[in-house]
């Protein structure tokens, strides 16, 4: 069959990691080019945000949009939620392609989809364009709190870093306890603040770096936390480093210069490759808690927000990441695999168990 379709067939794409259901969406009026996929619904409805960016080619756009759906269906499997993996990607220039009615026909389309994906924001949307894609359809998260919405998810997923943190510490310290160690934050944008923040509370010495000098030196006089220049950041004598702003940070270059023993951040896909840096990490002694799930607060948030649950409830279900980090480190020890792999394996087993149950009835 595979023959038939050819090399770039759509489907050999889709069948190479199962995905369920890709649509792609267009409007001639309005411009509105967009893919949306469908990865797994076994514990739920598809969530996940839309990315508006200019990709250089469809196929640029449909690779970025099976991966990304994929790594949802992780990502609220592991964290216990009860929604499965989508995505979706506009393509165009966010800042010149966006209008009303491009949003709100694009919202037509999700809509048609009777519910089996929801979106929020993502790089290239904000909300006000989910505020547009609302006017179309109900399936939509992560609108302002004007709106009903629970607003900023920043706080809440800072939040969950620092819970898996905690849990890092108390697998590798012995106890749980920050005060004292030194924390080296990259980014302090949203979620960074809000993560130097409990840092602070505890007592733990702060390094930060980020690009923006303004914003550091704003940061560093209203925690009490020590400014580093960008690229030193890997050379510090540190016990944790936290990424908080890009992904691939921790790749060959900068293991072998890092010296801390826990890695735990904000930043999605911080492993530069899963297969070769996720080995090199544990071969190092470092501690890494698999970014999916500690920066899952965020995706908590909406969850609760669909839910109609409070801000309250959204941190206490985001205080449970300690647990899980827990039980992910344990397994990765026992069974000698990288935590990314220990977190796979237990986001695997739970949907397999939940198909099971659904089966039955
Ligand atoms: P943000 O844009 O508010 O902050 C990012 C910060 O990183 C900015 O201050 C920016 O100046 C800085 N930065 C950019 N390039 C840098 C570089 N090369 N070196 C050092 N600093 C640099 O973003 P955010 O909402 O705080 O998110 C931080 C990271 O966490 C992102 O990777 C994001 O994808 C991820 N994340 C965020 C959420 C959330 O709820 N906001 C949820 C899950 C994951």
């Amino acid at each position: 069959m595979s023959d038939i379709l050819g090399e770039n067939s759509v489907f050999n794409k889709m069948a190479e990691n199962d995905h369920q259901k890709v649509v792609f969406c267009q409007d001639k009026a309005t411009g509105l080019k967009a893919i949306i996929a469908i990865h797994d619904t076994t514990l739920g409805p598809a969530l996940g945000g839309t990315r508006m960016w200019q990709y250089k080619s469809e196929a640029e756009a449909l690779h970025d949009v099976l991966r990304l759906s994929r790594g949802m269906t992780y990502k609220a499997a592991i964290t216990g939620l009860n929604l499965g993996g989508g995505k979706a990607v506009i393509i165009g220039d966010s800042k010149k392609d966006k209008s009303e009615a491009l949003m709100r026909k694009y919202g037509k389309f999700i809509e048609n989809l009777n519910g089996e994906y929801i979106t929020a924001e993502d790089v290239g949307t904000s909300p006000k364009d989910m505020e547009y894609i609302k006017m179309e359809t109900r399936h939509v998260a992560g609108i302002p709190e004007s709106l009903g919405g629970l607003g900023d998810p920043s706080p809440v997923t800072a939040f969950g870093v620092y819970m898996g943190m905690k849990a890092c510490a108390k697998h590798m310290y012995g106890n749980d306890s920050l005060a004292g160690k030194v924390v080296a934050v990259q980014g302090v944008g949203h979620v960074g603040e809000n993560l130097v923040k409990h840092l602070r509370e505890e007592n733990a010495k702060v390094y930060i770096s980020d690009i923006n000098e303004e914003r550091l030196a704003y940061i560093a006089k209203k925690y009490g936390a020590e400014v580093v220049a960008n690229n030193s950041i890997y050379d510090l004598n540190i016990d944790i480093y936290a990424p908080c702003a890009l992904g691939a940070t921790v790749n060959t270059e900068t293991l072998e210069k890092l010296k801390c023993t826990i890695i735990a951040g904000a930043a999605n896909n911080q492993l530069a490759d899963e297969n070769i840096h996720g080995r090199m990490v544990m071969d190092k002694g470092i501690l890494y808690a698999p970014d999916f799930l500690i920066n899952a607060g965020g995706l908590i948030n909406v969850y609760s927000e669909l839910n109609g649950y409070t801000a309250k409830r959204a941190m206490e279900k985001t205080e449970h990441i300690y647990e899980v980090t827990s039980e992910i480190l344990k397994k990765s020890k026992e069974e000698n695999i990288p935590t990314y792999e220990a977190a796979n394996r237990i986001a695997e087993k739970r949907m397999d168990d939940i198909r099971r149950i659904k089966a039955s009835y």
